[in-house]
C-alpha cells in the first residue's frame, strides 16, 4: 500500500470549510485475537476542524474512549489512517508519538489526575516542562493558564483544597500547555455536578472559539450537546451519524 501524500478527501456529509486540523479514515480497533476479539471500532472516519467543540456520544461500551485514544495517538489502531501535520501517522512507533502527541493534543480526564503533592501552579508548570524541556518560563506560564481558566487566586492550592470544577480547571490549564490546537476530553465532566459540568463546558466552549482550537469531548450527558458544533453518536463500534449541533449557528458566519 503506498500512502497518498496529500489529505484524503474526507467522506462527510457537511463539506469542511477549513483545513482539518486532524481526520480519521477508515479506522478500525481489534483488541485481543481470536475467540477473545473485541471489534470496538468499524470503519471510522472523522475530521477534526479548527474552532469546533465536538462531542461523542454513545452508551458504554460502544467505542468512545477507543476512538477518542486512537485520534489523540494513545492507541494504534488495527486498520485506517490517523492524519496529523499533513500526514498519515497510524504506522508510526513510539520513537516518534510521543513529540506529535505533545505538539497536537492535550488532554483532560475525568478523574483529573493531578499530583496531590504539588499546586495547581506546580501541577501546570510541570506538564509544561515535561512537553518542552527548554520551556523558558513555565512557572510564569502556569500562572498565565491559570488565569485564563479562572483559578487565578487559587494559584498555590493544593489539590486537596480545591473543588471538584476547579480541579478540572486545573487540568484543563494544564492540557492547554505548550498551546496543542486540540484538546481532547474522555468524560471530563462525568465526575462534576450539573452547573459545575456546564462553566467547565463553557470554558471550553470558549477556549475553542477564541483561539481556532478544536475541543473533543465523550460525553453521556446529552445536556452538554448545546456546547458543541457538531455531534457524533457512535453505537457498538460504529459511528452512526455526525450532526451540526443548533448551537453551531453561533459559531458560522
Ligand atoms: P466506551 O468508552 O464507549 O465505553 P470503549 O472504547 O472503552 O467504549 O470500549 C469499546 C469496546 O472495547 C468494549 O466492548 C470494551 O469492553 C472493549 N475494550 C476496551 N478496551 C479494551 C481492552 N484494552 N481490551 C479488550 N477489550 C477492550
Ligand atoms: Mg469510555
Amino acid at each position: 500500500m503506498t500512502a497518498a501524500h496529500a489529505l484524503p478527501p474526507p467522506r462527510l456529509s457537511v463539506p469542511a470549510a477549513q483545513p482539518s486540523l486532524a481526520r480519521l479514515v477508515g479506522i478500525g480497533k481489534t483488541y485481543g485475537t481470536g475467540e477473545n476479539a473485541v471489534d470496538a471500532l468499524k470503519n471510522a472516519t472523522l475530521d477534526i476542524r479548527p474552532g469546533e467543540v465536538m462531542m461523542i456520544e454513545g452508551p458504554s461500551g460502544s467505542g468512545k474512549t477507543t476512538l477518542i485514544s486512537i485520534l489523540g495517538l494513545l492507541l494504534t489502531p488495527t486498520t485506517g489512517e490517523v492524519w496529523i501535520e499533513g500526514k498519515n501517522v497510524a504506522g508510526l512507533g513510539e520513537r516518534e508519538l510521543p513529540g506529535l502527541r505533545a505538539r497536537n493534543f492535550g488532554f483532560v480526564f475525568q478523574g483529573f489526575n493531578l499530583f496531590p503533592a504539588l499546586t495547581a501552579l506546580e501541577n501546570v508548570a510541570m506538564a509544561i516542562q515535561m512537553k518542552d524541556p527548554r520551556a523558558r518560563d513555565p512557572k510564569g506560564e502556569a500562572r498565565r493558564l491559570l488565569e485564563i481558566v479562572g483559578l487565578g487566586p487559587r494559584v498555590h492550592h493544593l489539590p486537596a483544597d480545591l473543588s471538584g470544577g476547579q480541579k478540572q480547571r486545573v487540568a484543563i490549564a494544564r492540557a492547554l500547555g505548550g498551546n496543542p490546537p486540540i484538546l481532547v476530553g474522555d468524560e471530563p465532566t462525568a465526575a462534576l455536578d450539573t452547573k459545575t459540568a456546564l462553566s467547565v463546558m463553557e470554558l471550553l466552549r470558549e477556549l475553542a472559539s477564541t483561539a481556532g482550537r478544536a475541543v473533543v469531548v465523550v460525553t453521556h450527558d446529552p445536556r452538554l450537546e448545546r456546547f458543541a458544533d457538531r455531534v457524533v453518536r457512535v453505537e457498538d463500534g460504529l459511528i452512526q451519524s455526525i450532526d451540526s449541533a443548533p448551537s453551531a449557528a453561533r459559531s458560522t458566519p
